[in-house]
């Protein structure tokens, strides 16, 4: 049997929230509560990068998405434990 291929709408990864065990689909960033905490400058500059999905090996997207756990791990320091 064939292997379904890598980018298949099934295709999951883990939230890239600092922490965040939840999987979601290969197209996301993460899950949607931690999403939409992100600056929406930030959300439109990953999804720029991501292009779906055709950017996800370029150094510019992973320049963004390290700045995006950055901001992350920020935003979680502020909300406190
Ligand atoms: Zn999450």
């Amino acid at each position: 049997m064939a292997s379904p291929p890598f980018n298949a709408v099934s295709a999951q990864h883990n939230c890239n929230w600092p922490g965040c065990t939840k999987r979601v689909s290969i197209k996301l960033w993460g899950c949607m509560p931690h999403w939409s905490q992100l600056p929406q400058e930030l959300r439109d500059r990953i999804y720029r990068c991501w292009n779906g999905g055709k950017g996800q090996n370029t150094d510019r997207y992973r320049a963004v998405l390290h700045e995006s756990q950055h901001v992350a791990r920020a935003l979680q320091e502020k909300a406190g434990p």
